[in-house]
């Protein structure tokens, strides 16, 4: 069966290692089917779902559209991130989806350097930002360096023109980049708060 494999990013025919019908009722609407299958390419496993549908040719009960359950491929956007980041995070997601990874790797750059102009530093190169970052307690040593490693990744993908970024390469930018964000915004901004309500 064609099915997507996300961790190759395309569509391939993979073999089906097995499959299991589940019935909640009696009544043939509360089916579903599950097949786990083998992607060809990576080797990795797919788990599917598959719910009762009426077709809309001749409205008779079949198993409807394939829902990927396994490996995850949504990326968790956190609503706390300001909007213009997850805005930047979006089109990199984008372009990943879109097998661009050459230009996933430049939006990554694009949204760290827009995380160091909304957190107020502003120096005359990207390292000397991301420097600042770290100097200011913005970030810890370790996102410096994952920020740094993404800045000189973009460098390489905006002016090499050799340059080529793998589907893996470029998820872990992207994960890289969501981690800084959600890290900063959602765990360190809660932490700092929680000590300044224990220092009162
Ligand atoms: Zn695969």
């Amino acid at each position: 069966m064609l099915i997507e494999c996300t961790n190759c990013n395309i569509h391939l025919e993979a073999e089906t290692i097995g499959e299991f019908l589940s019935a909640y009722s009696d009544d043939p609407i509360d089916s579903a089917k599950y097949s786990l299958f083998k992607c060809p390419k990576c080797f990795n496993p797919i788990l599917t779902e598959q719910t009762m549908d009426f077709d809309n040719v001749d409205y008779q009960l079949a198993f409807g559209n394939i829902k990927i359950l396994y490996p995850n491929s949504e990326f968790h956007l956190n609503p706390i991130i300001p909007e213009k980041l997850r805005d930047s995070l979006k089109e990199s997601i984008k372009c990943f989806r879109a097998n661009s990874y050459t230009a996933t790797a430049i939006m990554c750059r694009r949204t760290i350097e827009g995380f160091c102009f909304l957190k107020g530093v502003k120096d005359k190169n990207l390292a000397k930002s991301i420097e600042k970052l770290k100097t200011n307690g913005i970030i810890n040593e370790q996102l410096y360096e994952w920020a740094n490693e993404l800045r000189l990744v973009g460098n390489e993908a905006a002016h090499n023109i050799e340059i080529e970024f793998s589907v893996v390469d470029s998820r872990d930018i992207l994960d890289f980049t969501i981690a800084i964000l959600d890290f900063t915004y959602s765990f360190k901004d809660k932490f700092d708060r929680f000590k300044e309500r224990q220092s009162k």
